[in-house]
């Protein structure tokens, strides 16, 4: 027998008749002869008020007593979708997080799961009921309520997806789908028919808020087949599958974190060991650090930016300060009111020019970039808070994301590639690893370190710090038809700032013309390059919010004694650019870091 879960957010039950509309999509679902678990957010605003209620009694809440707090919401939630659904004449228990046995480490809101036992939940559906779980809540080994972070219902249901091995997990919410952006800032902003998981991870994380992005996660690591629906109506929403679409367009969304903060450290040692050092000051306080940047040092110093949570901002510095004492060097530096725009798309691997345009159309509108970070699927710029969404806006016109072009690439989308994952061999497989996997659900799967020889870095230093700059020279990259790899573009100092960038190697010295004329435009703008280098990266999934990564993939470098020119992150790739000299060795420590085998 089939199974499914269908989760509801929160302004999908925010009132009686939406309760009830829910509740009959849910036995409706049975009726057609599935077994359905339900997962619901606490409803409307809920979460928010409880937020504001413990706010006007204290300014700093005891992390465990908001999980207390919080976890109520959901409670309420569920009780009432079972009244809902026994009231439609259908079988239904409602369990908390604690009921079904969704253990948890104790990280009071932000907790991570560790475990989740199906006994309860199986002799229930078996019973023929409707199973109805509370997103969003678990408890720890001692048996405190804790809660997994905003929007993490969409978490629970994932997981439970994957250790019930469900064929589909349906998430129903208050959109048509995923959309290229998010619908409340471009009106015009079109929903997605299918897209990968991997194009899935970077938009959620990027800011799309339409899923939690560790809910993703699970569904990449269990191959949970996932659908983004409305609740409102019968639309097909969006499919979230293992591959990226062929003939999908080479940009799929544009996402936005409005809130984040900037933390630089500059006049740091250029030498092995230090980047280590400042991610492991970071990791220890679980401080997802997010848009990594170095670039190559000059004059023997090195330095480094990242983003973090506003909220974050005061631990961070202190833990930077830290690091900066440890290591005897370095300046902290911080800047606030500031919002990440990426755009992201599969096609982005085999297309040159995304750069180019997306940078285009911020000078265009006078937007000046503050910081530049890419992966292979996705490009990050800093910008100021109060252009934020009108950077949004105008990449997403810059790329025709709501045109009628772009819709017809969808439309010629091939079908869910249902079939290949769902053989029965497959399936036996996948059902072992769940289960083997089951101790440490939210681990992080690193599973691919890869070398790249073939490429050469260029860095323009002194570049005058406004917009245009960057979009001159992609632009002219681009027309030349030349593919650029990792671009980092660090914090301007008075008025300069440095971009670095890799081309394949034997497009260098053509590349090396086009920037040169371009530069000659600029007072001072110096050009240099490196032929030697290697290109390390760590593929996985989660590597961003899974504080661990950067530590210990820089630590292994620092003791293989191998210093870093260039950083990158983005959460499914960390990357590192390193001399031609160390790749071999430093493919070999990582492999062995994280217990990877060489092909
Ligand atoms: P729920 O309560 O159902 O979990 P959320 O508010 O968490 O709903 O997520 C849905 C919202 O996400 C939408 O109303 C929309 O404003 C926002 N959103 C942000 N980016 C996107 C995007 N790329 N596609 C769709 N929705 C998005
Ligand atoms: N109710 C929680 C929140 O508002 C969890 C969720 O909705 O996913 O963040
Ligand atoms: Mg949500």
């Amino acid at each position: 027998m089939s199974l499914i879960v269908q989760k509801f957010g929160g302004t999908s039950v925010a009132d009686a008749g939406k309760v009830l509309a829910a509740a009959r999509r849910v036995v409706d679902a049975q009726r057609q002869g599935h077994q359905v678990v339900v997962v619901v957010s606490a409803r409307g605003r809920k979460t928010d008020e409880l937020i504001a209620a413990a706010a006007e009694i204290t300014r700093h809440p005891e992390p465990r007593e908001m999980d207390m707090l919080l976890a109520t919401g959901e409670q309420e939630s569920v009780a009432l979708m079972a009244m809902a659904v026994r009231e439609l004449g259908a079988e239904a228990i409602s369990l908390t997080g604690a009921q079904i046995g969704i253990v948890t480490d104790s990280s009071h809101t932000k907790a991570r799961i560790q475990t989740i036992s199906t006994e309860r939940i199986r002799a229930a559906l078996s019973g023929g009921a409707i199973v109805i779980a509370a997103g969003f809540q678990g408890v720890d080994d001692a048996f405190n309520i804790t809660t997994l972070g905003r929007g993490g219902s969409d978490t629970t249901a994932t997981a439970l997806a994957a250790v019930l091995r469900a064929d589909e997990c349906e998430i129903y919410t208050d959109v048509d789908g995923v959309f290229t952006t998010d619908p409340r800032i471009v009106p015009q902003a079109r929903k997605i028919d299918r897209l990968s998981y991997d194009e899935m991870l970077e938009l959620a994380s990027l800011g799309a808020g339409v899923m939690h992005s560790r809910s993703i996660e699970f569904a990449k690591k269990y191959h949970v087949p996932l659908r983004v629906r409305p609740s409102g109506s019968d639309g097909e929403g969006t499919l979230i599958t293992p591959t990226a679409i062929e003939q999908a367009p080479v940009v799929t969304g544009v996402a936005l974190v409005r809130q984040t903060a900037r933390v630089t450290l500059s006049e740091l040692p250029d030498r092995p060991g230090v980047m280590s050092r400042i991610f492991s000051q970071m990791a220890e306080r679980k401080i997802a650090i997010d848009m990594v940047v170095q670039d190559v040092g000059s004059g023997g110093l090195a330095e480094v930016s990242f983003t973090v949570p506003d909220e974050d901002l005061a631990e961070t510095l202190t833990a930077a300060e830290q690091a900066v004492t440890d290591l005897g060097a370095g300046r902290v530096h911080h800047g606030t009111n500031v919002s990440k725009v990426s755009v992201v798309g599969a096609g982005m691997r085999t297309h040159t020019g995304v750069a180019a345009q997306m940078f285009g159309a911020l000078a265009d509108a006078e937007i000046n970039i503050g910081m530049v970070t890419t992966s292979d699927i996705k490009i990050s710029v800093l910008v100021e808070r109060t252009e934020a969404d009108a950077a949004v806006r105008i990449i997403h016109d810059g790329f025709s994301l709501g045109s009628e072009h772009a819709a017809a690439l969808a439309v010629g989308w091939d079908h869910p590639a249902s079939g290949a994952d769902s053989s029965a061999a497959s399936r036996s497989e996948l059902e072992q690893d769940v289960v083997s996997r089951l101790a440490a659900m939210e681990d992080i799967v690193v599973s691919e370190v890869e070398l790249d020889t073939d490429q050469a870095r260029v860095t323009i230093s002194n570049l005058p710090d406004r917009p245009g700059t960057a979009a001159a020279i992609f632009t002219a990259v681009a027309e030349g038809g030349l593919m650029v790899d990792m671009i980092v573009q660090n914090v301007s100092h008075s008025g300069q700032t440095n971009l670095s960038f890799t081309v394949p190697r034997d497009d260098l010295e053509a590349c090396l013309l086009l920037a040169r004329e371009v530069a000659a435009d600029w007072d001072g703008a110096n050009l240099t390059f490196d032929r030697e280098i290697a290109k390390l990266s760590v593929l996985g999934i989660g590597l961003r919010s899974h504080t661990g990564v950067g530590k210990r993939t820089f630590g292994a470098l620092a003791e293989a004694n191998i210093n870093i020119q260039m950083i990158n992150t983005s959460e499914i790739r960390t990357s590192a650019v390193i001399a031609a000299a160390h790749g071999r060795a430093a493919l070999e420590q990582l492999l062995q870091t994280f217990g990877l085998n060489p092909a």
